[in-house]
């Protein structure tokens, strides 16, 4: 990581005149630090320091740019050694080699190779990109080649190569605006090239016979003032050239090695005479590190196959990559197959694809586009409720290829079953398995049930599979984990927490009558999460307008030790202001905890606060920067003076590291300010993301929440704790969330969104466990614990504090490790 926002905001005048285009020194100071600004906007930074801080800002490796105009391409620019880490920022540029000593033919033969070799995937076009031409000693052919190719492909970055420095300079005027690469200095041409890389500001390729020497040249052209190198190692074999690409990009990256942190080229048919293998050293080299790849010629069945490594390996991890929606016939459905339906992020697709082709039941997948989201985001966002479900089965042409009216849909939608229904008169709607390791038994049950109920002769091979299946689903080493587990696990919620347990029956009467007090508030404020339209008790009765459960179960969370009270209402996009207002109301008739209403709809979310008895009280969860929710609540919060959250979900997702959400976080909570809600009204939610997609995110929430006190004094935070552990077996996620809350701690997390049925979780929340607390503090300073000195329960908190910090990589069995 290179400057915070904090340490660049020390250096800037902090006169807030605006002239940057913002509106204080430290929401520019926090956009420089996320790379959105450039430090130059501000006119009064010494120069001294402006480049201090460019230099302290830009990224390890240094981005070079070839082409211009619209076919500007960037190389380098890179900020991490794992793609995992954040993402890979330029594709590297793959293409062929032109010489002058070729005949004419081969030579058309090659351009017309650059015009045919495109293809279309995913919207994106691919194509060769690059050219090396090679001077063998005839100047003018370099020319005319250099204008042919101008000419003919305008869209393709050339690589200039000749020993003659006067050819190179004519070829380079041919270029005009079009930049080159000059390639390239070698010990021998240094101070000549050098020159000629000054004079006509062009990148140049430094080029020694090994890493010793490329450091050397490399570093003599920083000191002369070359700030666009491209590197070739010269390394002697394939062995040599990985070991060299990777202490290249280790040394820039780790060490901040300025003579190192520049692209790379490379040329793999320098290693071997087949092409296949040709082949397989650029594919690795596309993952380690290479930006220029040159081919010895270009093949379709090769170039192909690598532009779609390379698209794959420069997608960005955090934008889901999404599949077309549609109908995907899987294993040969014909008109009595089970009708499944799923989100179009891609991840999503692929699993419930391959469990459907392993389940070998013919079967209808329908794809619904929920912009890449996965199902509970996309029911959250609005993207993947009843009403949009309906529409697109309705026209999606499926009712025109099955005999039967029966959908399944994905188990963490069991809430919507009855809406759905009703949107879908005729149709019956199955709630699929939560996870799809599930589907093959319930689709080869369900497959039999709609052959049978059409008068088709049963499978007896099929229906044996299932029960076989259905017996084998607990596998023996699940139940050793279970047995491990269950001692420590509060098991939760409506089906098997009963607080009749603890609630006398004396005291039971008296609750008709007597409203439920919140107790005393200490330590983190807990956040009940379980009234939640997903719950399926719950869920039902919210549909059906049934305040009983509701009410018990707010009664439970506040007898547990809940401060607020999280009333979840999904995207209630159908009369969204009545339902808000029914269920605060029904809440608030037996307990006194405060409010946090959870809803994107802001025009429920504000019906809602207003039909609480205290709406001043209530907590708004939550505000995005997105304007259509920000301009409705933030308004209205600052009238009504409630506490609201500030998700830190920028326009474009989430935050990749803690700059960014510094930056996000500034712009937030200044719109805020600017609305009249003052900092000690806001609490910002950094979010947290599932172990399961690594600890490195965490961690940036981690260094933002030890930045925020500085950006906004005075502003509470919170998170939702079990986000930690989503997609987990559910039977361990108490173990990660309680030793989150321990990390979260260190930073004096204020609030967090819990499951308060989770007893040692409160307990840990409320301070009643210092000493594990301290164990885990411990452990995140870096001082030294010695696990054989451990109780089996300091132990396994140990063991969670190394998944969480990403010193122990994530699997289901890290307890048992
Ligand atoms: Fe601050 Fe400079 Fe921007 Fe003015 S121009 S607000 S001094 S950063």
């Amino acid at each position: 990581m290179g400057l915070t926002g904090i340490q660049i905001l020390k250096k800037l005048p902090k006169t807030n005149c605006e002239e940057c285009g913002f509106p204080t020194c430290m929401a520019f100071a926090m956009k420089v630090a996320a790379g959105q600004a450039d430090i130059n906007a501000c006119p009064y930074v010494d120069p001294a320091v402006k480049e201090e801080i460019t230099e302290a800002s830009a990224p390890p490796v240094r981005t070079v740019k070839l082409g211009g105009g619209e076919y500007t391409y960037s190389l380098g620019g890179e900020t991490v050694l794992f793609r995992h880490e954040k993402r890979f920022e330029n594709p590297p540029l793959i293409g062929t080699f032109i010489s002058t000593e070729m005949q004419e033919e081969e030579i058309t033969r090659r351009i017309k190779l650059y015009k045919q070799l495109q293809w279309e995937r995913v919207g994106i076009k691919l194509k060769p990109e690059v050219l090396f031409l090679q001077d063998k000693g005839n100047g003018n052919k370099l020319q005319e080649i250099t204008q042919r190719i101008r000419n003919e492909l305008p869209w393709v970055a050339l690589i200039l190569s000749s020993l003659n420095n006067d050819t190179l300079q004519k070829a380079i005027e041919i270029c005009g605006d079009f930049k080159p690469l000059i390639y390239g200095a070698n010990s021998q041409n240094f101070e000549e090239f050098v020159q000629l890389a000054l004079e006509t500001k062009v990148p140049l390729t430094i080029i020694g016979k090994s890493l010793d020497e490329v450091s050397q040249l490399s570093e003599k052209a920083l000191q002369k003032g070359l700030k666009e190198l491209v590197l070739d190692p010269g390394s002697q074999g394939v062995r040599e050239l990985f070991e060299d690409l990777i202490i290249i990009r280790r040394s820039a990256i780790k060490k901040r090695f300025k003579p190192f942190g520049f692209p790379i080229i490379t040329f793999p048919y320098r290693y071997t005479d087949s092409y296949l293998l040709e082949t397989l050293i650029a594919s690795i080299t596309i993952c380690k590190y290479a930006s220029l790849i040159l081919l010895s010629d270009l093949k379709a069945e090769a170039l192909y196959n690598l532009m779609v490594e390379r698209m794959n390996i420069y997608t960005d991890p955090q934008k889901p990559l999404v599949v077309e929606e549609g109908i995907y016939p899987v294993n040969g459905p014909d008109e009595y197959s089970p009708v499944v339906i799923t989100c179009n992020f891609a991840l999503t697709y692929f699993i419930v694809n391959g469990e459907i082709e392993g389940s070998r039941v013919p079967t209808w997948l329908l794809i619904k586009n929920t912009d890449g989201l996965s199902v509970l985001t996309a029911w959250a966002a609005g993207k993947f409720g009843a009403d949009s479900i309906a529409e697109f089965v309705k026209k999606c042409g499926i009712e025109e290829k099955i005999g039967h009216r029966k959908l399944k849909i994905p188990g963490y939608l069991a809430g919507i079953k009855g809406e759905l229904e009703d949107e879908l008169p005729g149709w019956e709607i199955i709630v699929g398995p939560r996870e799809a390791s599930g589907l093959p038994s319930s689709l080869k049950k369900l497959y039999q049930e709609i052959k049978e109920s059409a008068g088709v002769k049963e499978d007896k091979k099929v229906e044996k599979e299932v029960v076989k299946e259905v017996r084998e689903e607990k596998k023996p080493e699940e139940k050793k984990v279970e047995k491990i587990a269950s001692k420590e696990v509060e098991v939760k919620k409506e089906e098997k927490v009963s607080v009749e347990s603890v609630v006398s029956s004396e005291e039971k009467k008296e609750e008709k009558v007597k409203k439920v007090k919140p107790r005393e508030k200490k330590g983190v404020i807990c956040i009940a999460e379980s009234i939640n339209i997903m719950s399926k008790k719950i869920g039902d009765a919210m549909k059906a307008r049934d305040p009983k459960p509701i009410q018990d179960m707010a009664k439970e969370e506040t007898e547990l030790g809940a401060d607020y009270l999280d009333l979840n209402i999904g995207p209630a996009k159908k009369k969204g202001a009545e339902f808000a207002s029914w269920i605060v109301k029904v809440v608030e008739e037996v307990v006194d905890t405060p409010i946090s209403l959870d809803t994107t709809n802001p025009e429920a979310m504000i019906a809602g606060i207003k039909a609480s008895k205290k709406p001043e009280k209530c907590l708004i969860n939550s505000i995005t920067i997105q304007p259509e929710r920000l301009e409705k609540l933030g308004p209205f919060a600052a009238e009504i003076g409630c506490d609201v959250v500030a998700l830190l979900w920028g326009t474009e997702g989430l935050p990749r590291d803690a700059n960014e959400r510094a930056a996000l976080a500034v712009e937030l909570i200044t719109k805020l300010n600017e609305y009249g809600i003052p900092n000690e009204k806001i609490w910002v939610d950094p979010i947290i993301t599932p172990i399961t997609l690594g600890a490195e995110q965490l961690n940036e929430s981690f260094i933002f929440l030890s930045m925020l006190p500085e950006i906004a004094p005075g502003a509470k935070t919170t998170v939702g704790l079990s986000n930690v552990s989503n997609g987990v077996a559910s039977r361990l996620r108490p173990y990660l969330n309680r030793v989150l809350l321990m990390m979260l701690m260190k930073y004096n997390i204020y609030s967090a969104i819990v499951d308060v049925y989770d007893k040692e979780l409160i307990e840990i929340a409320k301070g009643e466990h210092p000493d594990w607390v301290a164990l885990v503090h411990k452990m995140m300073d870096g001082d030294e614990v010695d696990p054989k000195t451990l109780s089996s329960k300091e132990l396994e908190i140990y063991k969670t504090v190394k998944v969480l910090t990403g010193e122990t990589i994530f699997s289901e069995s890290w307890l048992e490790i």
